[in-house]
């Protein structure tokens, strides 16, 4: 392998520590990138500890994962029980006089149809004008969510839509492990009870229970919250985010599929003090209450839970978990990368931690056959991975700071938490003022990570507009669109979608 920085004559070895998803998909990319290069990949993995078992949701880069790999739905989506997902609707997050709801799509081709419309709507309702400005009416993702339809087109129809996946987080593990296998990545089960680190701060070799060790040339940590390797013997410093994101604990609890048919969206439905999702998958549905265990007792989260399930007296097994929020200060230390929970985690109101962990081993890969292991390439790495991190968190952030929620003790703390960056700061007052935000989303790097259409759905969607009774008619010279023509543009393109559950039964 023409990497430098190896230290054997032999090939160039790589540890991966870890067999949660990100352990795997990691495994996966450098393995499909460095295939024909002298490199051996192993993944060691300790199934006493077993993995998380949370994260089924996915934003559209998932997608570009699969088709990456050459890997075709149809074969891992019936293996991993999945679902298609056009986008997430947001419920009572806001107590404001109309949107009780709003759905937050993916942005797809299509939307340069219509999104103009949205974009000169909403910017004049927050003028003062009377005009309707509801995100769920203007994108065929919308649509297609409302009405169970899987966004997978006909023949015909001329646009791909952007949709990412849910899924069952065990049997995904177990698809790329099976798939990374017979592609030559090694697999080990053991526990790796220690690691031994050169006095220039490399991890020479890791220890393993029972007996035995691993030498390598490089090492990625992905032993999800307890970092191992780059928190834990390289002891690389962890930038909590919890001063504006006050979620530390979740819920966890299936619940049988909706007979009635198969939601082709995730549902992020706030609660007293966070929100619960709910993820469709094929044979069951997720749920899980994510929340501030500084407002809430375990105990009593649970119960919320299930009286929103309508589980209040059922014996269904609840599962309780502590995340970590925030990220690494480096994720590339020395000679180790660190991959999912263990290099940070921004909870998971926009199913982002898997997206994260393949731009991080694609922006890997990337920088490493460009430099090797020389500290600029390092630098410029870490630089990149920690600003999307930053970019992501800022929009999760505003999400609870444009709540229009005061009802319980945790919504105002939210409501009225002013601990946000400046790039979230310049984008609410430009909102406010009537400003132009297509010019401040780009001018602040916020499109980098969201796009306008996001950051208009999200103000819009909580109400941050002008109250009915302040709102005037429209003089005849600004102009405007035709609303029923948009309207009617989605619901025919809509007629090219097929049931979400039949399309899904019949490729099964
Ligand atoms: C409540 C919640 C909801 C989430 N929802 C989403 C979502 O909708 N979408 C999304 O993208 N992400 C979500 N995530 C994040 C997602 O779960 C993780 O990013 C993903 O599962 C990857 O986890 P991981 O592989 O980093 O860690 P884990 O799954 O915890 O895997 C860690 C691995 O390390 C191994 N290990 C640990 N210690 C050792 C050791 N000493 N020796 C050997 N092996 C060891 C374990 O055996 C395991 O294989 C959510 C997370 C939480 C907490």
């Amino acid at each position: 392998m023409s990497v430098t920085g190896a230290q054997s004559n032999g090939p160039f070895r790589i540890a991966i520590v870890g067999g949660g998803t990100a352990g795997w998909m990691a495994a996966n990319l450098m393995q499909a990138a460095w295939r024909d290069r002298d490199v051996a990949i192993t993944v060691v993995e300790a199934p006493d500890i077993g993995i998380i078992g949370v994260g089924e949701g996915s934003t559209p880069q998932l997608k570009a994962f699969f088709d990456g790999l050459g890997i075709d739905e149809s074969a891992w989506m019936p293996a991993c029980n999945a679902t298609y997902k056009n986008g997430i609707s947001f419920h009572r997050w806001s107590d404001a006089e109309g949107p009780a709801s709003y759905f937050h799509p993916f942005p797809a081709t299509i939307d340069a149809h219509t999104a103009p419309a949205f974009y000169f709507n909403s910017h004049y309702r927050r003028c003062g004008y009377d005009l309707e400005a509801h995100p769920d009416h203007f994108f065929l993702s919308a649509h297609l969510a409302r009405n169970r339809l899987a966004p997978i087109g006909s023949e015909n129809f001329p646009f791909q839509m952007a949709y990412g996946y849910h899924f069952d987080a065990y049997l995904v593990g177990a698809f790329l492990r099976k798939n990374a296998a017979s592609d030559g990545v090694r697999h080990l089960e053991a526990e790796v009870s220690g690691v031994e680190v050169s006095a220039t701060g490399d991890i020479e070799r890791l220890r393993l229970k029972g007996g035995g060790d691993i030498e390598a040339d490089f090492f990625v940590d992905a032993t999800g919250f307890r970092s191992l390797l780059l928190q834990g013997a390289l002891k690389a410093p962890f930038t909590s985010f919890a001063d504006n994101l006050f979620a530390d604990s979740a819920v966890v609890m299936p619940t049988p599929t909706d007979p009635t048919g198969l939601n082709a969206q995730t549902k992020a439905t706030a609660l007293s003090a966070g929100w619960a999702w709910d993820i469709p998958l094929t044979n069951r549905t997720g749920n899980g209450y994510v929340y501030s265990s500084q407002y809430l007792s375990a105990d009593d989260a649970e119960e919320e839970l299930r009286a929103h399930l309508g589980l209040l007296g059922s014996d269904v097994a609840a599962r309780r978990l502590k995340m970590k929020v925030g990220q690494v200060a480096e994720h590339w230390r020395g000679n180790c990368l660190a991959v999912g929970l263990s290099q940070g985690f921004i909870e998971p109101l926009e199913a982002t931690a898997l997206h994260l962990v393949q731009s991080t081993v694609e922006t890997f890969i990337d920088a490493f056959d460009g430099g090797g292991f020389t500290a600029a390439r390092r630098s410029d790495f870490n630089k990149a991975v920690s600003r999307r991190f930053e970019g992501v968190r800022d929009y999760i952030v505003l999400h609870y700071q444009a709540t229009k929620r005061r009802d319980t003790e945790y919504w105002r703390d939210n409501a009225a938490n002013r601990k946000r960056s400046d790039r979230v700061e310049r984008l609410v007052n430009c909102w406010a003022t009537g400003g132009d935000l297509k010019r401040e989303v780009a001018e602040t790097g916020a499109s980098d990570f969201y796009p306008l259409t996001s950051w208009i759905c999200l103000l819009g969607g909580y109400g941050h507009y002008p109250a009915g009774d302040a709102l005037r008619p429209p003089p005849p010279d600004i102009g405007g669109f035709d609303l029923s023509e948009i309207f009617e543009f989605v619901r025919r393109c809509g007629l090219n979608f097929p049931d979400h559950r039949r399309f899904i039964d019949q490729r099964a």
